[in-house]
């Protein structure tokens, strides 16, 4: 069953956001698939936007869930033609979004399931432990990698996260693998 997710708002600073009694964010690396991911989520083709030039969208867009609680899509990082200052902004933005935001229960950290972890994911997610914020990896693209080599690349991927195999999740939004399972555990967490 896809997930009834509708479009609230855009904001530039996470204080400008509604409050919420339960959310959960996506954050990833700009072209990781983050928007296939909510639209495959919410069974829509243009909720959250699909580009080809990734790093334009750098405003927090939040979604509300039928039941109430909510959904976060973060600007994506790491787009190497982003000035040093506004990837400072964004830094500050998104730290201060994930250490303060009321509600927020759990991150779902996108890493490219073909490319694996880059510098920049590494980065992320040993923010992340440091600064004890709940979160999940979700690895996106798997049908991009053949099937025969699957295994050892969701082994090295893992490995690179330093997370065994059944930690993190593995999507493709293009084919709607994992997708229903994501749903599901999208839903309980935002139980109210
Ligand atoms: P975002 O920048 O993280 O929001 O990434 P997008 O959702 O815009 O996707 C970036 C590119 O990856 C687009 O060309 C998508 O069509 C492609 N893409 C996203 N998800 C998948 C997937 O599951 N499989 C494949 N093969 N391509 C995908």
């Amino acid at each position: 069953m896809p997930l009834q997710i509708t479009f609230v708002t855009s904001a530039k600073r996470y204080t400008d956001l509604p409050a919420t009694p339960c959310e959960v964010a996506f954050v990833g690396r700009s072209n990781v698939g983050k928007s296939s991911l909510i639209n495959a989520l919410a069974n829509q083709r243009q909720l959250a936007r699909v580009s080809n030039t990734p790093g334009r969208t750098q405003l927090i867009n939040l979604f509300v869930m039928p039941k109430g609680g909510t959904l976060v899509d973060l600007p994506g990082y790491g787009y190497a033609k982003v000035p040093a200052r506004e990837r400072a902004t964004w830094q500050a933005m998104i730290e201060g979004y994930l250490l303060e935001r009321e509600g927020l229960e759990l991150v779902f950290v996108l890493v490219d399931g073909e490319i694996g972890p880059t510098k920049l994911d590494i980065q992320m997610l040993d923010w992340l432990r440091a600064s004890d914020v709940p979160h999940t990896i979700v690895a996106t693209k798997i049908d991009k990698v053949k099937s025969a080599k699957r295994a050892t690349r969701k082994r090295d991927l893992a490995k690179g996260c330093e997370l065994h195999i059944d930690d993190i999740m593995w999507v493709s939004a293009s084919k709607g693998t994992g997708i229903e399972q994501l749903q599901q555990h999208i839903e309980n967490l935002l139980r109210p």
